[in-house]
């Protein structure tokens, strides 16, 4: 029998190997993030197990970044890297466990479906060709790769530039939550489709500013929660630097170039299986105005959309109670806009489960084109 061996010497691959002796006692530990205590994300192939019935245990897992993240989780695996599926995984408090017999060589484990740096590349080339499309550098991360913005409107449509909201979108602040990836990546697909009645009202009406990947990173390091530096990105944007958070340096800036009327920031959740939204109703300046706008937008999307719920969340903040180095909570302040906080599960949608694959890529990029609508219930009352 060939020997089992583990690699994660790719793109995302993160884990620690404990033992890999006896196919029935695989022993392994969720790595860290490379400069941070958050641990949650794992990725990793494991080979020489065709066949073979497999006892995979996490011994760490209690002490992760969101041990309640693990409550009902399952994890995903995929052979082609292409499709991913959920596998049967239990958690006693301590330990995430599963046991499952390899069809083939080569088999690949995730806590979420991928969204890779290649993938992100090949989302921003494709998307750079349409002429609505306008790419710009922001400037460099700590290890070197580009901050890229996307800058969409219909330039020949009615309304004037000056005229236009200011409608941003930005994703992955934490680099492990891939849905939120995966999220824009379906936005833009629907946004970019000429025979969408609702993206030409949009394109008309909007000035885009997209950051697909905001940590790319952490993304390719494989971490769940920061940046090279450690930096929590979601918790930088009060005094973003360019030695720790570049990242949030660069965008915050442009944001005060150019503006903003609308700003959703995708995320995922560990711990609650739903889709649903955080306002920032906290903030000193939330007024009656952005309170009116939020029920809206949120009515819109309820409407249209049975993947998004407003009944699970993160409960209200109290007024000016509002941690303002988040990123809503500062955009919301500084703009007096309606900012959202989007967030998606790492389990699965509860109230439409798909036991195959739980929430994924494709779903998530499904939320994504959805979100439309709601834009275009609200975009005419944003200022
Ligand atoms: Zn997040």
């Amino acid at each position: 029998m060939t020997p089992l061996h583990i690699s994660t010497q790719f793109d995302a691959g993160a884990i620690e190997v404990l033992s890999l002796a006896d196919p029935q006692d695989i022993q392994l530990n969720i790595r860290r993030d490379n400069a941070s205590d958050f641990a949650q994300w794992f990725h990793f192939s494991l080979q020489g197990a065709a066949g073979v019935a497999l006892s995979v245990r996490f011994l760490n897992a209690g002490q992760s970044a969101y041990p309640k993240g693990w409550a009902g989780y399952r994890a995903v695996a995929s052979y082609d890297r292409q499709r991913w599926f959920r596998i049967d995984t239990q958690f006693d408090g301590q330990v995430l466990s599963f046991d499952f017999t390899p069809e083939t060589q080569c088999i690949y484990f995730a806590y979420f479906e991928p969204y890779s740096y290649e993938r992100h590349l090949d989302l921003i080339a494709s998307v750079a060709r349409c002429g609505h499309v306008t790419q710009e550098r922001l400037g460099g991360t700590l290890d070197g790769r580009d901050m890229t913005l996307l800058r969409i409107t219909d330039a020949t449509a009615a309304t004037s530039l000056a005229q236009k909201k200011k409608v941003w979108l930005i994703a992955r602040q934490h680099p492990g939550e891939a849905m939120a990836e995966w999220f824009i990546e379906g936005f833009l697909q629907r946004l970019l489709d000429p025979a969408d009645p609702v993206a030409r009202v949009l394109l008309d009406k909007c000035v885009f500013h997209v950051v697909p990947n905001m940590n790319p990173d952490g993304a390719v390091r494989g971490n769940l929660r920061t940046n090279a530096a450690g930096a929590n990105l979601n918790r930088e944007w009060a005094a973003p630097s360019l030695e720790k958070s570049p990242e949030v340096f660069l965008v915050r800036q442009k944001m005060q170039q150019v503006g903003v009327d609308l700003c959703l920031d995708a995320h995922g959740d560990e711990a609650l299986p739903y889709n649903f939204v955080a306002g920032c109703e906290g903030n000193p300046g939330y007024t009656p105005r952005l309170e009116a706008l939020e029920n809206s937008f949120k009515a819109a999307w309820l409407a249209t959309c049975p993947d998004f719920q407003t009944a699970q969340g993160y409960g209200q903040t109290p007024l000016g109670q509002a941690n303002p180095t988040l990123a809503t909570n500062w955009v919301g302040q500084n703009f007096d806009c309606l900012a959202l906080t989007i967030e998606m599960p790492f389990k699965d949608n509860a109230n439409l489960p798909d036991v195959r694959v739980g929430w994924n890529g494709e779903r998530s990029k499904k939320l994504g084109a959805s979100v439309l609508l709601p834009l275009l219930a609200v975009v005419d009352q944003l200022r």
